[in-house]
């Protein structure tokens, strides 16, 4: 694997090494990148993932690059391509990036020197939140096929459904979507939050993404229509778990009080994007040595030239 882009590059095979990779790495395995250089660059605000690949990038023991785009010469008016074509050039191994063009990641596959990870593109895919929360799952029920996961809430606009949904379909879960009019995509199957809670094993609930909507009002009483109560998290059946990649809007997509409650796994889905994060940033590494050490360390071009 050379970039991490999209879900649909990735082999069941290859999730689930990564599962099992970022599940060792959870059980304290080492694995150091020592020296090699990892650059994030978000040019749409995060808090978590941004924090989370520097929490893993650090134990790895890489040299961290965090690229404030004010300060850029992205804002000089220079090409995306052209900032990672020079991250490339001055040794870089992999580059993080957020940015809000849906599908705009896929001509800098074309740099083979460094490795790019899509950590969100508008409304287009999340793929390392996708890989934390199938992690979560995983660890929770160690498999995926026979799991009802209903994805609830802003799927239009929201990234993070549009990985899950095409994964999870992929390792074989029953995926199912809730969801106002408003929000829908045509082509799935929609079943009321109440229908949800009953049959769901996984229920993953979803931030509105205000900022992407081309309309400013709110839904009225979106967590009594929509949004998982108390009433309705009693209904849920006894083994299920409930998820959100966050931020979340307490009282709106979930009632504040069972943003920790038993069932939920939200902190630990944080807790969990550490390692998946590491898992990734490891195979990816991993990936430029075998094939012929497509990255020449900076000590042997001196050398070669001396
Ligand atoms: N943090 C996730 C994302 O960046 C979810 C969200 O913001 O709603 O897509």
């Amino acid at each position: 694997m050379n970039h991490l882009l999209t879900m649909d590059q990735l082999s069941n095979r290859m999730i689930y090494s990564l599962l099992e990779n970022a599940g060792r790495m959870k059980r304290g395995e080492q694995k150091t990148w020592k020296g090699r250089f990892a650059a994030n660059l978000f040019l749409e605000p995060s808090t978590r993932t941004r924090q989370s690949f520097h929490v893993a990038e650090r134990r790895m023991q890489m040299e961290v690059l965090e690229m404030e785009a004010e300060q850029s010469s992205l804002l000089k008016g220079e090409s995306l391509y052209d900032s990672v074509r020079t991250l490339e050039a001055i040794g870089t191994d992999i580059l993080v990036i957020r940015q809000s063009e849906r599908d705009s990641l896929q001509e800098l596959s074309e740099c083979k020197g460094i490795s790019i990870i899509n950590a969100g593109d508008g409304t287009g895919e999340h793929p390392t939140q996708s890989l934390l929360d199938l992690f979560t799952i995983y660890e929770e029920f160690g498999c995926f096929k026979g799991l009802t996961v209903t994805i609830a809430g802003d799927i239009k606009h929201s990234r993070v459904a549009r990985s899950n949904a095409y994964a999870l379909k992929q390792l074989g879960a029953e995926v199912q979507f809730s969801s106002p009019d408003e929000w829908k995509e045509p082509g799935k199957t929609y079943v009321t939050m109440d229908e949800a809670v009953a049959s769901s094993d996984v229920l993953m609930l979803l931030r509105i993404q205000k900022e992407r909507h081309d309309w400013e009002g709110d839904i009225p009483d979106y967590l009594t229509d929509y949004g998982l109560t108390k009433e309705r998290e009693r209904r849920m059946k006894s083994h299920s778990i409930i998820l959100h990649p966050a931020p979340v809007n307490r009282g709106v997509e979930i009632d504040s009080a069972l943003v920790e409650c038993q069932k939920s796994r939200i902190f630990t889905q944080m807790n969990n994007g550490v390692y998946m994060r590491m898992a990734i940033i490891d195979e990816l590494m991993g990936g430029k040595h075998n094939e012929n050490n497509k990255c020449v360390p900076m000590e042997r071009e001196l050398f070669a030239t001396m």
